[in-house]
């Protein structure tokens, strides 16, 4: 059995590592080649924390797992992340333990990731401001992806707690692009693509704010009852997601579908698109929209490539389970 520490999935993992195994696994799963077990999420009422399980199986892959973890809110005064993980991998011929994966760097990886295939597929390649809303732990993770799938030149951003968004404007610096804080309508009418990553119970950005053209990737909501968009957004755009029984039941198009704004046939598998059955954009004034939710999948794929080149590289721990 491997044991494969934060730190070296640090090493051993960079972006577009990540961006290849859940590409792969995004196209596995809509040829029906993966799938995702039920998620157990549950409130413990004990230090606020949402604690659960993430797992399925890759066919094509050969990745068996689960993720374990969830959302501590009072872990950043603690010095700690707020997201905790641990991934497990199992042997799928033998059921044995192969590897404990640390899941809290690979958990940013994967979600920057998914929204940056988001907008390698979908973005108009014209696409030149990009707008954050969120300044989170995620959010740096986030702009770093994204920022290497177009030729922007300009970050503008906004934050529910104006004073996260230096820190991001920071990671802006760092990777050269100028970084602006602005107010949301200011944000839609800049923006080629918005990328929303915060923890908000209700719409931060209105259809009318947004221009005709843009992508959106929405990755906050992951959960029943969260939300960042206006509904009304999702109605006037054309939208994909991860995985669509997520997306209506705990991702962004939970409150359109339950308004019902738009059906769940009209929502399309972003592996169809990376698969070519789906054209994708259609037009340079069609919205695009992904839901982001979150899959299991995601994190046994990057975890499985930790484990692999860990192990390539001598630094995984081997030890007798
Ligand atoms: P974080 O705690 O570091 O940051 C939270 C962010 O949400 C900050 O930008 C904060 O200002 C903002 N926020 C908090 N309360 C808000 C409110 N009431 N209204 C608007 N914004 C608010 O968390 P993080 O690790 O950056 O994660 C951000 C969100 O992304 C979380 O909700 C998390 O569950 C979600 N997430 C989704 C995926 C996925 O795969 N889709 C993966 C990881 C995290």
């Amino acid at each position: 059995m491997l044991i494969v520490t934060e730190d070296i999935c640090k090493q051993v993992i960079g972006r577009a590592d990540a961006f290849v195994a859940v590409e792969a696994v995004f196209a596995a799963m809509a040829k029906g080649d993966a799938y995702n077990f039920p998620v157990i999420r549950e409130a413990i009422g004990h230090a606020d924390a949402l604690y659960g399980f993430k797992s399925g199986f890759d066919r094509a892959g050969l990745v068996l797992g689960l993720k374990s973890g969830g959302y501590w809110p009072g872990n950043m005064d603690k010095g700690l992340t707020n997201h905790q993980s641990t991934v497990f991998l199992f042997d799928p011929d033998t059921g044995m333990l192969q590897a404990l994966v640390g899941g809290n760097y690979l958990t940013a990886v994967r979600t920057a990731a998914s929204s940056s295939i988001s907008i390698a597929h979908l973005a108009r390649k014209d696409a030149k401001v990009l707008g954050m809303v969120g300044a989170g732990h995620q959010a740096g993770f986030q702009l770093r992806a994204a920022a290497e799938q177009r030729e922007f030149n300009k970050v503008v951003a906004w934050n529910y707690h104006p004073d996260m968004l230096p820190g991001l404007g920071k990671v802006a610096e760092e990777i050269g692009l100028p970084f602006e804080a602005v107010e949301r309508e200011q944000l839609g009418a800049e923006a080629d693509v918005i990328i929303s990553i915060t923890a908000a119970h209700e719409p931060l950005l209105m259809k009318d704010w947004v221009k005709p053209g843009t992508h959106l990737a929405c990755m906050g909501t992951d959960t029943a009852g969260k939300q960042e968009m206006d509904p009304a957004l999702l109605a006037a755009a054309t939208v994909f997601t991860d995985e669509v029984a997520q997306s209506i039941s705990i991702g962004e198009a939970q409150h359109a579908i339950a308004a019902g704004l738009i059906v769940e046939d009209a929502i399309t598998s972003i592996g169809d698109v990376i698969n070519g059955n789906h054209p994708g954009r259609a037009s340079d004034d069609e919205i695009t929209l992904f839901d982001g939710t979150g899959v299991g999948l995601q994190d046994l794929a990057v975890a499985s490539a930790a484990a692999r080149l860990a192990e390539e590289q001598g630094k995984a721990r081997q030890v007798d389970f």
